[in-house]
């Protein structure tokens, strides 16, 4: 197993409870890429067409069946999602998606100023808001320490979990893996969960390039970067939900901190430290608008971070063709997807039939994004 952010360590605790003999290799420490910094909304509240919809309302379940056996006090957080309108034309779209979701069987209710108000308490409500959503059946997770008990779990189930240059994979030859460190692992089957590098490492196995299309993420003007906030503290009354506003995001986040993102945010991994200054203090600004209890606070924390993102938007699992014993597995919405997506992996890679919800998503399928 190659990566152990959310996912890899995801199918890596599936696989060793399953009682395969797994080595996750990790170039970093468990947890330490994409995941660490994601806003890790469990939601399928836009997603197209169907099918990558159910995916992903199969995932928000999935965590729901997870947490009672693996310490989800630690970093399960179904707290639900309030989404506000500002505007008559975006009340228009947001009531035609709850009518959408509703008909596809899925958590989501118009509410009026005064229920919202209700539910959270923080929020400081537009004069007047155009209109208000309430999404029960979502929430947020907690990536570092879910991330710690989902290897943990492996461990538990026998894997061997290799980190820093005895993690980094550096060559793929025959079905063996060669690591920074000069050792070598032998495996039936490589399982690649490697984030926004796994085109990297399709390329390393022999695989064509653009076999694993991603969007661009490490060019000046890349849309795959996202720009992350902590700020706090946080005092009385603190956000208890994760908010949408049409220009912020945010959750609460541990240490009395929120953790804060803005669509409009345009930055990538050039961005100068003066620009994303500017930005972290406008993210802070705009939350200090949308709810109390910011008052006291400062930016505690900012980080550019990269959507491992598929051309399409969505995912790409299987096995890649001209990649000898390379299964590949990188999507966008992977904290959503985590959970489902690793159960329907490890039952594939055990012996189970290729999996009927993973066709859409094989490597070399074409798709319309
Ligand atoms: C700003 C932002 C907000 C997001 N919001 C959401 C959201 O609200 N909901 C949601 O579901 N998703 C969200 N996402 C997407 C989600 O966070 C990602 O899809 C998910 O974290 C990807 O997990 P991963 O395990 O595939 O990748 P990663 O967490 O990046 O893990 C890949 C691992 O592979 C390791 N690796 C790479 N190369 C090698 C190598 N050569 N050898 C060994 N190890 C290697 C890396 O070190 C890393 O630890 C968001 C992403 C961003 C950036």
């Amino acid at each position: 197993m190659i990566g152990a952010g959310v996912l890899g360590a995801s199918v890596a605790a599936r696989l060793a409870a399953a009682g395969v003999q797994v080595t996750l290799l990790e170039q970093d420490q468990p947890g330490r890429g994409t995941s660490r910094w994601s806003l890790a909304w469990l939601n399928s509240n836009d997603k197209f067409p169907r099918p990558y919809h159910d995916l992903n309302h199969a995932g928000i379940r999935a965590w729901a069946e997870l947490a009672p056996d693996l310490d989800g006090t630690a970093w399960y957080r179904p707290v639900g999602h309030l989404e506000v309108a500002a505007t008559a034309s975006q009340a228009e779209e947001l009531a035609a998606r709850v009518r959408r979701l509703t008909e596809w069987d899925y958590p989501a209710h118009l509410i009026d100023p005064a229920e919202a108000a209700a539910l959270e308490p923080a929020l400081r409500m537009p004069a007047p808001p155009a209109s208000t959503a309430w999404f029960p059946g979502e929430g947020y997770l907690l990536t570092e320490p879910l991330i710690e008990r989902l290897v943990a779990r492996a461990r538990a189930h026998g894997a061997a979990v290799l980190t820093g240059d005895q993690g980094r994979v550096a060559a793929v030859v025959d079905g063996q893996v060669r690591t920074a460190a000069g050792t070598t692992v032998e495996a039936d089957e490589i399982v690649c969960c490697a984030g926004r590098w796994t085109p990297r490492l399709a390329e390393l196995a022999g695989a064509a390039p653009g076999s694993v299309p991603l969007v661009p993420w490490d060019t000046p003007g890349a849309t795959a970067p996202g720009f992350v906030v902590r700020a706090g503290p946080v005092t009385w009354p603190a956000l208890t939900h994760l908010v949408h506003t049409p220009d912020l995001a945010l959750r609460p986040h541990p240490g009395g901190l929120l953790q804060l993102e803005a669509p409009d945010a345009a930055v990538d991994l050039h961005t100068s430290q003066a620009e994303l200054t500017r930005w972290a203090a406008e993210l802070l600004r705009r939350a200090q608008r949308t709810v109390l209890g910011l008052e006291d606070a400062g930016v505690v924390r900012y980080q550019v971070c990269v959507r491992p993102m598929p051309a399409d938007g969505q995912s790409i699992v299987g096995r890649l063709p001209g990649a000898d014993h390379l299964y590949v597995a990188v999507t966008h919405s992977g904290v959503t997807l985590a959970a489902h997506l690793s159960r329907l992996i490890a039952a594939e890679l055990t012996g189970g039939a290729p999996s009927a919800e993973l066709a859409p998503y094989r490597p070399g399928t074409a798709r319309v994004g």
